[in-house]
């Protein structure tokens, strides 16, 4: 966690609402998913980690209804002044509608606050990068709401999920439970295990020695990722609903990859088919990844997080030329045992698991064959797996 965090956040609540007395600050990480990509709205298994990076928040009760929001980060929007009675989602409220969205959740789950709040934020995740600077900002949100209110029966899976309620219906992106999950219920030095048919979970911890957890930003945005995300959803739901004709289950994650090929010409839809096929294979991906991590087999780690690469460029289509670039250069290197995009794809980072004595040649490779390919860029980042949320 950024050691100057605190100070930053503080600052920044000074500069907006005068002064800091009685201000509470919490934080809440990032996330890098390992593997399992897009199998979380399909009933399938994720393996995320959360980040030392994140999302820092400092917030102070109020004495009426009004609610003001000012981030560090945003520094251009201003103070954004709403009100409990006015919560709405608003195409001008810009980032504010993500806290907001998460104060409105709370409310459809009894949880209503009876004042209003002054909240400022700071976060050192790169917005907008697949590293889920949105899930952070939602789950600390929760946080401070849950301090801030008493709600003490609120547990870290509810500020999940009331998160992931807030970005569905407040924000109108159809993501699954994986990024506020594992914002929440992160845990230093260990990725986590998520059923998310089921929501069981198991930490498994990450033995990286003598590897690196290496991440590189293309720095292309996803802009497109709302829209198309929400059309993958609608398309693996098609793919289902085809298959359901003959088949007795609830979600693809319950498909092997031998019932998906036994009845995989039920799918009328070409294109529907190729993502039901990601959304089946890289299910059983997941499993198999985290069982050879248990096993202490890496190399076989990597080779899955590559094949989970290839198909979201294939069969997905949620990579794009940026992270191609930089996953495919990555595997000619000796000693990276896996690269692949991560995150809701269309630019955003890619992971890879880099042995000590390549990580040199990889930082150096990289950045330069991608700048001659791209013309700018990338950034490189050596992350730590840290914790869940936080009062700091
Ligand atoms: P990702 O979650 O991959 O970083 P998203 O597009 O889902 O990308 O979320 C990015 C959005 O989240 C930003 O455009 C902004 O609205 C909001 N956000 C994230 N971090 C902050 C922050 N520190 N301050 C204000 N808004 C933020
Ligand atoms: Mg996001």
């Amino acid at each position: 966690m950024d050691p100057n965090g605190k100070k930053l956040v503080l600052e920044g609540f000074a500069q907006a609402f005068g002064d800091t007395e009685g201000v509470r600050c919490f934080f809440a990480p990032g996330r890098v998913n390992l593997i399992g990509e897009h199998t979380d709205y399909n009933g399938g298994h994720v393996f995320p980690c959360a980040l030392d990076i994140g999302c820092f928040a400092a917030v102070r009760k109020r004495e009426d209804r009004v609610m003001r929001f000012y981030s560090v980060n945003f520094p251009q929007a201003g103070t954004v002044t709403t009100s409990l009675d006015a919560l709405v989602p608003q195409s001008r409220s810009g980032w504010t509608n993500y806290p907001a969205g998460v104060v409105w959740a709370f409310g459809t789950h009894g949880c209503e606050p009876d004042v209003g709040f002054d909240m400022a934020i700071y976060g050192d995740i790169p917005n907008g990068s697949g590293l889920s600077s949105s899930a952070a900002l939602e789950v600390v949100t929760g946080t401070a709401l849950r301090a801030l209110y008493g709600w003490d029966k609120v547990t870290n899976v509810d500020i999940a999920l009331l998160g992931q309620l807030a970005e569905n219906e407040y924000n109108g992106m159809k993501c699954g439970i994986m990024d506020q999950f594992a914002s929440a219920m992160g845990k230093a030095g260990n990725a986590i295990f998520l059923d998310t048919n089921t929501m069981e979970y198991a930490y498994a911890p990450v033995h990286l020695e003598g590897m690196k957890l290496m991440i590189v930003n293309t720095n292309r945005k996803h802009s497109l990722v709302d829209s198309e995300y929400n059309l993958r959803r609608e398309q693996c739901a098609a793919a289902l609903a085809d298959l359901q004709k003959e088949l007795p289950v609830k979600t693809l994650g319950d498909l092997t990859e031998e019932e998906f090929e036994a009845h995989k010409d039920l799918i009328t839809d070409p294109v529907c088919l190729r993502r039901a096929r990601h959304a089946v294979y890289e299910n059983r991906r997941t499993i198999e990844a985290v069982a050879a991590l248990r096993r202490g087999d890496i190399e076989e780690f990597g080779r899955l997080m590559n094949a989970s690469h290839v198909s979201l460029r294939d069969d997905y289509e949620t990579s794009c030329p940026e992270a191609d670039i930089l996953t495919e250069e990555a595997w000619k290197i000796p000693g990276v045992l896996g690269s692949r995009i991560t995150g809701g794809g269309f630019g955003g980072c890619t992971v890879s698991i880099v042995k000590d004595e390549a990580v040199d040649t990889f930082v150096e490779t990289l950045d330069r064959v991608y700048r001659e390919k791209v013309g700018y860029p990338a950034t490189f980042y050596r992350l730590g797996i840290g914790d869940g949320p936080t009062e700091i």
